[in-house]
Protein backbone atom coordinates (compact mmCIF):
# COMPACT_ATOMS: atom_id res chain seq x y z
CA UNK A 1 0.00 0.00 0.00
CA UNK A 2 1.62 3.40 -0.70
CA UNK A 3 0.63 5.93 0.96
CA UNK A 4 1.05 8.76 -1.59
CA UNK A 5 -0.82 6.19 -4.62
CA UNK A 6 -3.99 7.46 -6.27
CA UNK A 7 -6.40 4.42 -6.87
CA UNK A 8 -9.02 3.90 -9.14
CA UNK A 9 -11.83 3.37 -6.32
CA UNK A 10 -14.31 0.54 -6.82
CA UNK A 11 -17.35 -0.51 -5.20
CA UNK A 12 -18.46 -3.85 -5.20
CA UNK A 13 -20.57 -6.55 -4.35
CA UNK A 14 -20.19 -9.93 -2.40
CA UNK A 15 -18.23 -10.98 -5.55
CA UNK A 16 -15.72 -8.53 -4.34
CA UNK A 17 -14.95 -10.14 -1.09
CA UNK A 18 -12.25 -12.61 -2.45
CA UNK A 19 -10.45 -9.25 -3.89
CA UNK A 20 -10.95 -7.64 -0.25
CA UNK A 21 -9.18 -10.73 1.39
CA UNK A 22 -6.35 -10.39 -1.30
CA UNK A 23 -5.60 -6.62 -0.96
CA UNK A 24 -5.73 -7.29 2.73
CA UNK A 25 -3.78 -9.82 3.02
CA UNK A 26 -0.97 -7.74 0.70
CA UNK A 27 -1.46 -4.77 2.73
CA UNK A 28 -3.85 -2.66 1.80
CA UNK A 29 -6.86 -0.65 2.92
CA UNK A 30 -10.59 -2.23 2.11
CA UNK A 31 -13.87 -0.83 3.02
CA UNK A 32 -16.73 -3.23 3.94
CA UNK A 33 -20.15 -2.80 5.53
CA UNK A 34 -20.65 -3.71 9.32
CA UNK A 35 -24.35 -3.53 11.49
CA UNK A 36 -23.06 -0.28 13.18
CA UNK A 37 -21.63 2.00 10.56
CA UNK A 38 -18.86 1.21 7.48
CA UNK A 39 -15.50 0.06 8.31
CA UNK A 40 -12.33 1.03 6.89
CA UNK A 41 -10.09 -2.11 7.13
CA UNK A 42 -6.17 -2.93 6.96
CA UNK A 43 -4.22 -6.24 8.21
CA UNK A 44 -4.37 -5.50 12.30
CA UNK A 45 -0.57 -7.00 12.45
CA UNK A 46 0.69 -5.49 9.52
CA UNK A 47 1.74 -1.84 11.02
CA UNK A 48 2.84 -0.01 7.62
CA UNK A 49 -1.14 -1.06 6.56
CA UNK A 50 -2.49 0.35 9.69
CA UNK A 51 -0.43 3.10 9.76
CA UNK A 52 -1.94 3.57 5.96
CA UNK A 53 -5.60 3.56 7.81
CA UNK A 54 -4.44 7.16 10.21
CA UNK A 55 -3.29 8.53 6.66
CA UNK A 56 -6.08 7.20 4.68
CA UNK A 57 -8.81 9.43 7.52
CA UNK A 58 -6.16 12.01 8.69
CA UNK A 59 -7.13 9.99 12.14
CA UNK A 60 -4.88 11.76 15.50
CA UNK A 61 -2.32 8.53 16.30
CA UNK A 62 -2.93 8.41 19.65
CA UNK A 63 -6.94 7.14 18.86
CA UNK A 64 -6.68 3.52 18.97
CA UNK A 65 -8.64 0.95 16.11
CA UNK A 66 -10.89 -1.74 17.07
CA UNK A 67 -9.62 -4.83 16.03
CA UNK A 68 -12.77 -7.13 14.27
CA UNK A 69 -12.38 -11.13 14.15
CA UNK A 70 -14.92 -13.58 12.62
CA UNK A 71 -15.16 -15.48 15.71
CA UNK A 72 -14.03 -16.13 19.15
CA UNK A 73 -11.69 -18.36 18.91
CA UNK A 74 -9.63 -15.90 16.56
CA UNK A 75 -9.55 -13.31 19.04
CA UNK A 76 -6.70 -15.32 20.93
CA UNK A 77 -4.43 -14.03 18.25
CA UNK A 78 -3.86 -10.59 18.93
CA UNK A 79 -4.78 -10.64 23.77
CA UNK A 80 -3.09 -12.02 25.95
CA UNK A 81 -5.49 -13.25 28.35
CA UNK A 82 -9.34 -13.47 28.04
CA UNK A 83 -11.41 -13.46 31.08
CA UNK A 84 -14.76 -15.86 31.66
CA UNK A 85 -16.70 -12.48 31.66
CA UNK A 86 -15.87 -11.73 28.36
CA UNK A 87 -17.21 -15.46 27.29
CA UNK A 88 -19.93 -14.76 28.75
CA UNK A 89 -20.65 -11.49 27.26
CA UNK A 90 -19.91 -13.12 23.81
CA UNK A 91 -22.36 -15.82 24.23
CA UNK A 92 -25.04 -13.24 24.58
CA UNK A 93 -24.24 -10.36 22.00
CA UNK A 94 -21.73 -11.66 19.38
CA UNK A 95 -21.81 -11.06 16.82
CA UNK A 96 -22.63 -7.65 17.03
CA UNK A 97 -22.41 -4.05 18.25
CA UNK A 98 -20.33 -4.70 21.53
CA UNK A 99 -16.50 -4.16 21.63
CA UNK A 100 -14.94 -5.40 24.64
CA UNK A 101 -11.35 -3.99 25.44
CA UNK A 102 -8.89 -6.52 26.74
CA UNK A 103 -5.20 -6.95 27.40
CA UNK A 104 -2.97 -6.94 24.02
CA UNK A 105 -0.32 -9.57 22.98
CA UNK A 106 3.19 -8.92 22.08
CA UNK A 107 2.30 -10.03 18.43
CA UNK A 108 -0.53 -7.02 18.03
CA UNK A 109 1.50 -4.04 17.02
CA UNK A 110 1.29 -1.02 19.08
CA UNK A 111 0.45 1.46 16.49
CA UNK A 112 -2.70 -0.64 16.30
CA UNK A 113 -3.90 0.27 19.60
CA UNK A 114 -2.17 4.15 19.67
CA UNK A 115 0.68 3.02 21.84
CA UNK A 116 -1.47 1.54 25.07
CA UNK A 117 -1.34 -2.54 25.99
CA UNK A 118 -5.31 -2.94 25.99
CA UNK A 119 -6.73 -3.77 22.52
CA UNK A 120 -10.66 -3.38 21.40
CA UNK A 121 -12.45 -6.45 19.74
CA UNK A 122 -15.34 -6.94 18.03
CA UNK A 123 -16.98 -9.78 15.93
CA UNK A 124 -19.47 -8.16 13.49
CA UNK A 125 -22.61 -9.28 12.89
CA UNK A 126 -22.85 -8.96 9.04
CA UNK A 127 -22.71 -11.00 6.08
CA UNK A 128 -19.80 -9.53 4.21
CA UNK A 129 -17.75 -8.16 7.22
CA UNK A 130 -17.43 -11.73 8.52
CA UNK A 131 -16.95 -13.74 5.32
CA UNK A 132 -13.56 -11.16 4.29
CA UNK A 133 -12.27 -11.15 7.47
CA UNK A 134 -12.61 -14.67 7.57
CA UNK A 135 -11.06 -15.18 4.15
CA UNK A 136 -8.08 -12.40 4.97
CA UNK A 137 -7.22 -15.46 7.67
CA UNK A 138 -6.20 -12.27 10.22
CA UNK A 139 -7.60 -9.61 12.28
CA UNK A 140 -8.91 -6.73 10.76
CA UNK A 141 -8.83 -3.42 12.21
CA UNK A 142 -11.07 -1.09 11.39
CA UNK A 143 -12.61 2.30 12.55
CA UNK A 144 -15.13 3.85 10.50
CA UNK A 145 -14.60 4.86 7.02
CA UNK A 146 -14.87 8.47 7.40
CA UNK A 147 -12.52 11.26 7.23
CA UNK A 148 -11.49 11.99 10.59
CA UNK A 149 -13.74 14.34 12.08
CA UNK A 150 -16.65 13.75 9.91
CA UNK A 151 -20.02 11.92 10.18
CA UNK A 152 -19.63 8.02 9.86
CA UNK A 153 -20.63 5.90 6.91
CA UNK A 154 -24.20 4.39 6.76
CA UNK A 155 -24.22 3.97 3.16
CA UNK A 156 -21.21 3.78 0.53
CA UNK A 157 -21.52 6.70 -0.90
CA UNK A 158 -20.65 8.22 2.04
CA UNK A 159 -17.62 6.03 2.47
CA UNK A 160 -16.96 6.94 -1.44
CA UNK A 161 -17.08 10.97 -0.85
CA UNK A 162 -14.46 10.84 2.05
CA UNK A 163 -12.39 7.65 0.07
CA UNK A 164 -12.50 8.23 -3.50
CA UNK A 165 -8.75 7.66 -5.26
CA UNK A 166 -7.35 6.98 -1.35
CA UNK A 167 -8.61 3.37 -1.03
CA UNK A 168 -8.90 0.85 -3.87
CA UNK A 169 -11.93 -1.32 -2.69
CA UNK A 170 -15.77 -0.37 -1.00
CA UNK A 171 -17.90 -3.34 -0.56
CA UNK A 172 -21.31 -2.54 -0.86
CA UNK A 173 -23.69 -3.70 2.10
CA UNK A 174 -26.67 -1.16 1.62
CA UNK A 175 -27.81 1.03 4.25
CA UNK A 176 -26.29 -0.36 7.99
CA UNK A 177 -28.88 -1.44 10.23
CA UNK A 178 -27.57 -0.29 13.67
CA UNK A 179 -26.26 2.99 12.30
CA UNK A 180 -23.81 4.02 14.84
CA UNK A 181 -20.95 2.90 16.20
CA UNK A 182 -20.58 -0.22 18.80
CA UNK A 183 -20.74 -0.29 22.82
CA UNK A 184 -17.22 0.06 24.31
CA UNK A 185 -16.93 -2.07 27.36
CA UNK A 186 -12.95 -2.00 29.14
CA UNK A 187 -12.73 -5.29 31.34
CA UNK A 188 -9.50 -4.56 31.85
CA UNK A 189 -10.65 -2.81 34.93
CA UNK A 190 -11.90 -4.65 38.49
CA UNK A 191 -15.62 -3.50 37.19
CA UNK A 192 -16.58 -3.67 33.48
CA UNK A 193 -16.84 0.11 32.60
CA UNK A 194 -18.58 1.33 29.48
CA UNK A 195 -16.70 3.48 27.82
CA UNK A 196 -19.19 4.42 25.32
CA UNK A 197 -22.88 3.74 25.06
CA UNK A 198 -24.24 2.03 21.62
CA UNK A 199 -27.03 -0.12 20.84
CA UNK A 200 -25.47 -2.91 23.73
CA UNK A 201 -27.52 -0.78 26.27
CA UNK A 202 -26.24 -0.67 30.18
CA UNK A 203 -28.74 -2.66 31.53
CA UNK A 204 -28.63 -5.02 28.72
CA UNK A 205 -24.68 -5.58 30.13
CA UNK A 206 -25.81 -5.17 33.77
CA UNK A 207 -27.72 -8.04 33.12
CA UNK A 208 -25.64 -10.56 32.10
CA UNK A 209 -22.35 -8.91 34.65
CA UNK A 210 -24.18 -8.38 37.09
CA UNK A 211 -22.64 -4.95 37.63
CA UNK A 212 -21.12 -2.42 35.61
CA UNK A 213 -20.12 1.19 35.52
CA UNK A 214 -21.83 3.52 33.08
CA UNK A 215 -20.33 6.23 30.92
CA UNK A 216 -22.04 8.69 32.69
CA UNK A 217 -21.00 8.06 35.80
CA UNK A 218 -23.22 6.69 37.91
CA UNK A 219 -20.20 4.94 39.85
CA UNK A 220 -16.86 6.44 37.78
CA UNK A 221 -17.21 8.44 34.41
CA UNK A 222 -14.74 7.32 31.89
CA UNK A 223 -13.25 8.59 29.15
CA UNK A 224 -12.40 6.85 26.20
CA UNK A 225 -9.35 7.62 24.40
CA UNK A 226 -9.90 9.54 21.34
CA UNK A 227 -13.25 10.59 22.44
CA UNK A 228 -11.75 14.33 22.96
CA UNK A 229 -11.24 15.27 19.40
CA UNK A 230 -14.53 16.64 17.65
CA UNK A 231 -16.55 13.72 15.69
CA UNK A 232 -19.87 13.50 13.83
CA UNK A 233 -19.27 17.24 12.77
CA UNK A 234 -21.53 18.21 9.93
CA UNK A 235 -20.49 20.79 7.34
CA UNK A 236 -22.63 23.58 8.60
CA UNK A 237 -23.51 25.05 11.82
CA UNK A 238 -25.04 22.57 14.01
CA UNK A 239 -27.05 23.59 17.38
CA UNK A 240 -28.97 21.42 19.95
CA UNK A 241 -32.48 23.14 20.52
CA UNK A 242 -33.77 22.31 24.54
CA UNK A 243 -37.24 22.93 23.33
CA UNK A 244 -39.79 23.34 20.25
CA UNK A 245 -39.82 27.47 21.22
CA UNK A 246 -36.17 27.45 20.87
CA UNK A 247 -35.25 25.73 17.96
CA UNK A 248 -38.13 28.01 16.14
CA UNK A 249 -36.10 30.90 17.86
CA UNK A 250 -33.12 29.75 15.78
CA UNK A 251 -35.01 28.64 12.41
CA UNK A 252 -36.40 32.02 12.30
CA UNK A 253 -32.79 33.84 12.73
CA UNK A 254 -31.03 31.43 10.21
CA UNK A 255 -31.93 30.98 6.22
CA UNK A 256 -31.51 27.57 5.04
CA UNK A 257 -32.56 26.05 8.65
CA UNK A 258 -34.05 22.64 8.77
CA UNK A 259 -35.31 21.67 12.33
CA UNK A 260 -34.57 17.90 13.27
CA UNK A 261 -36.05 15.78 15.67
CA UNK A 262 -38.37 13.21 16.88
CA UNK A 263 -41.92 12.76 15.90
CA UNK A 264 -43.30 14.13 18.69
CA UNK A 265 -40.75 16.90 19.38
CA UNK A 266 -42.01 18.29 15.28
CA UNK A 267 -45.27 16.97 15.64
CA UNK A 268 -46.72 20.76 16.57
CA UNK A 269 -44.84 22.57 14.29
CA UNK A 270 -46.38 24.41 11.39
CA UNK A 271 -45.91 22.98 8.00
CA UNK A 272 -44.34 25.73 6.44
CA UNK A 273 -41.43 25.49 8.82
CA UNK A 274 -39.18 23.03 7.15
CA UNK A 275 -38.29 19.92 9.33
CA UNK A 276 -36.79 16.39 8.91
CA UNK A 277 -37.68 13.52 11.45
CA UNK A 278 -35.53 10.99 13.37
CA UNK A 279 -38.20 8.52 13.74
CA UNK A 280 -39.24 8.16 17.82
CA UNK A 281 -37.60 5.12 19.16
CA UNK A 282 -34.00 5.27 20.23
CA UNK A 283 -33.47 2.39 17.24
CA UNK A 284 -35.12 4.20 14.62
CA UNK A 285 -33.03 7.36 15.48
CA UNK A 286 -29.66 5.77 15.93
CA UNK A 287 -30.04 4.09 12.71
CA UNK A 288 -31.23 7.53 10.96
CA UNK A 289 -29.03 10.12 12.34
CA UNK A 290 -25.78 10.07 10.34
CA UNK A 291 -27.92 8.98 6.65
CA UNK A 292 -30.28 12.46 7.64
CA UNK A 293 -26.52 14.48 8.68
CA UNK A 294 -25.41 13.58 5.47
CA UNK A 295 -27.87 14.39 3.43
CA UNK A 296 -29.13 17.71 5.88
CA UNK A 297 -25.55 19.63 5.11
CA UNK A 298 -25.93 19.04 1.99
CA UNK A 299 -29.44 21.04 1.69
CA UNK A 300 -29.31 23.14 4.03
CA UNK A 301 -27.41 26.03 5.81
CA UNK A 302 -27.99 25.51 9.46
CA UNK A 303 -29.19 22.55 11.14
CA UNK A 304 -31.35 22.78 14.61
CA UNK A 305 -31.39 19.33 16.30
CA UNK A 306 -33.41 18.31 19.34
CA UNK A 307 -31.60 18.00 22.18
CA UNK A 308 -31.33 14.45 24.06
CA UNK A 309 -28.75 15.44 27.23
CA UNK A 310 -31.99 14.62 29.47
CA UNK A 311 -33.58 11.82 27.66
CA UNK A 312 -33.54 8.66 29.32
CA UNK A 313 -33.04 5.10 26.59
CA UNK A 314 -30.69 7.94 24.14
CA UNK A 315 -27.82 8.16 25.87
CA UNK A 316 -25.90 6.37 22.76
CA UNK A 317 -27.83 8.74 20.26
CA UNK A 318 -26.95 12.10 22.41
CA UNK A 319 -23.44 10.99 23.77
CA UNK A 320 -22.76 11.10 19.32
CA UNK A 321 -24.90 14.57 18.91
CA UNK A 322 -23.15 16.07 21.92
CA UNK A 323 -19.94 15.95 19.51
CA UNK A 324 -22.12 16.94 15.78
CA UNK A 325 -23.45 19.72 18.09
CA UNK A 326 -20.33 20.77 19.66
CA UNK A 327 -22.14 21.16 23.20
CA UNK A 328 -24.09 24.34 22.00
CA UNK A 329 -27.71 24.29 23.08
CA UNK A 330 -30.41 26.85 22.18
P1 LIG B 1 -13.91 4.05 16.10
O1 LIG B 1 -13.43 5.46 16.06
O2 LIG B 1 -15.37 3.87 15.88
O3 LIG B 1 -13.05 3.12 15.35
O4 LIG B 1 -13.75 3.55 17.62
C1 LIG B 1 -12.55 3.55 18.25
C2 LIG B 1 -12.81 4.00 19.66
O5 LIG B 1 -12.94 2.85 20.50
C3 LIG B 1 -11.65 4.79 20.22
O6 LIG B 1 -11.74 6.16 19.90
C4 LIG B 1 -11.80 4.53 21.70
O7 LIG B 1 -12.75 5.42 22.24
C5 LIG B 1 -12.36 3.10 21.75
N1 LIG B 1 -11.26 2.15 21.93
C6 LIG B 1 -10.66 1.39 20.99
N2 LIG B 1 -9.66 0.66 21.53
C7 LIG B 1 -9.62 0.98 22.83
C8 LIG B 1 -8.79 0.58 23.92
N3 LIG B 1 -7.81 -0.29 23.78
N4 LIG B 1 -9.05 1.11 25.11
C9 LIG B 1 -10.05 1.99 25.29
N5 LIG B 1 -10.86 2.43 24.31
C10 LIG B 1 -10.65 1.93 23.09
MG1 LIG C 1 -15.15 6.92 13.86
Amino acid sequence: MSLNKTYNTIVGGVEYIDEGARILKEGGLVAFPTETVYGLGADAFNERAVLSIFEAKGRPQDNPLIVHFASVEDVKMAVSHIPDVAYKLWEEFSPGPLTLVLPKNDRLPLVTTAGIQTVGIRIPNHPVALELIKKSGTGIAAPSANTSGRVSPTLSAHVYEDMVGKIPLILEGGQTDIGIESTVLDLTKDTPIVLRPGAVTIEMLANVLGKVINHKGEVVVAEAPGMKYKHYAPICPCVGAKSVESALKVYAENDGAVIVGRDSFLKDIPACIKTRSLGESPKECMRSVFTLLRELEKEYKYIIIEDFSDKENYYALYNRLKKTTGGVVC
